[in-house]
């Protein structure tokens, strides 16, 4: 980036202008991204290999951030005193540390703070440093979601919660904390809500913690923070959402399209919604369009493509050719799950997918008498509830897995 004030006037001028989250010339959105900089103020010359900038991430128009504009004009002043008029400045890899997670030492970039529109400017937290992102692998969601005493959420694609559950049970939470998935797909939490957390989450955090690449503003988990722009969905919506953007990320990254019967599902779609009252028939609505929307809602010959992609020719099952959907995103997960795989239950994570052509079946009347009772059966003994009428236990179970399952597709898939 090149820059030119013919007066140190004009500088302040641009100094005191607030750049904000949003560009001004289009829709996009300003990410910080480092950049070499040449700044010329009067007859001054300041070359900054690497200083952050803003710049949209659709047009390309780049501006100065606070916190950059606050080096340059150091700089500048420090020229002046020396009488130089060329100036070369290598950033330092000095690095601030705030009053939040002190001991657990996290690595952040304080820069990120004081350059990213509107975190500095918070007066939710009165101690500096509250609203810094802290980067993490996307994998570290995984222990949350396995281990029973915390509650993961993922409501859209970059954004979620994560709460510990009350261990006395008088409150819901312990703690429960925002999180976000930036665009490079990073975990990213606010460095004052990682303070909330007990000490064993935030080392199991740790193991976890990349450096900082800056980005955030182009997130749900940003714009909602900053802009109140979002809103939860229900969970039976999350689900859905969450299937298109594993769709979507595998269309992104092997080129492969896994929709199929995309208008039909749109139309099964309308009729997933939380039933008011639970019997078998107010369920069975929601099971049937889960069931088209989730497991007929997949092409499984690009499953197979996918499945091929993922395993060399002679770890292929023999079988593989003959394969469904529900054993190609299994197996396809299990690949998903290579070097974590202990962390994870690959059987029981799928088998709400299995319980949904269960249940279909079963009220479908396909079955003889005999079968409906080992059905009805095997669906209780797989969910874990008391008998077949307890219709509220089973669809909450059912759908908590679907949910469970359908965050692991899109937290391994990115
Ligand atoms: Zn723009």
């Amino acid at each position: 980036m090149d820059i030119r004030f013919s007066t140190y006037n004009d500088f302040l001028t641009e100094y005191q202008t607030y750049k904000l989250d949003k560009c001004s010339n289009c829709e996009g959105m300003r990410e910080l991204i480092d950049d070499d900089v040449t700044v010329v103020i009067e007859n001054r010359t300041l070359h900054f290999p690497e200083l952050l900038v803003l710049c949209c991430n659709k047009c390309g128009d780049k501006c100065l951030p606070e916190y950059s504009k606050q080096i340059i004009d150091g700089a500048y002043k420090s020229m002046i005193e020396q009488e130089q008029f060329v100036g070369e400045f290598v950033s330092k890899s000095y690095k601030k540390k705030f009053e939040y997670c002190k001991e657990i030492d996290y690595k952040y970039d304080h820069k990120d703070y004081y350059n990213i529109p509107g975190l500095c400017y918070d007066e939710e937290h009165s101690t500096e440093g509250f609203l810094t992102p802290v980067y993490f692998d996307r994998k570290a969601l995984i222990y949350f979601i396995s281990v029973p005493d915390f509650e993961v959420d993922i409501f859209s694609e970059t954004y979620g919660h994560i709460g510990k559950k009350d261990p006395e049970g008088v409150y819901i939470y312990d703690w429960d904390v925002p999180f976000g998935f930036n665009s490079n797909g990073k975990l990213v939490f606010w460095l004052g809500d990682l303070n909330y957390m007990d000490t064993q989450s935030q080392a199991i955090l740790k193991g976890f913690n990349v450096d900082s690449d800056h980005l955030i503003v182009d997130s749900e988990f940003f714009q909602a923070q900053m802009n109140c722009t979002f809103s939860k969905p229900i969970i039976e919506k999350q689900i859905l959402m969450n299937k298109d953007s594993f769709i979507s990320n595998i269309k992104k990254k092997y080129n492969i399209d896994l929709a199929h019967l995309d208008e039909e599902c749109s139309e099964h779609a309308k009729n997933i919604k939380r039933p008011l009252v639970f019997t078998e028939q107010s369920v069975s609505g929601v099971i049937n369009a889960f069931d088209k929307v989730l497991v007929e809602g997949f092409n499984a010959g690009r499953l197979r493509e996918l499945y091929e992609a993922l395993y060399s020719e002679n770890e292929r099952d023999a079988q593989y050719g003959k394969w469904q959907s529900i054993r190609l995103i299994k197996e396809i997960l299990l690949k998903f799950c290579n070097g974590i795989g202990n962390m994870i239950d690959v059987e029981k994570l799928i088998s709400p997918l299995y319980i949904l052509h269960d249940y279909r079946i079963y009220f479908d009347h396909l079955l003889s008498v005999d079968k409906q009772e080992s059905t009805k059966a095997h669906i209780v003994a797989t969910l874990g509830v008391q008998n077949f009428s307890e219709q509220e236990a089973i669809y909450l179970e059912e759908i908590d897995r679907l949910n469970k399952l359908f965050q692991y597709l899109v937290l391994l898939s990115k």
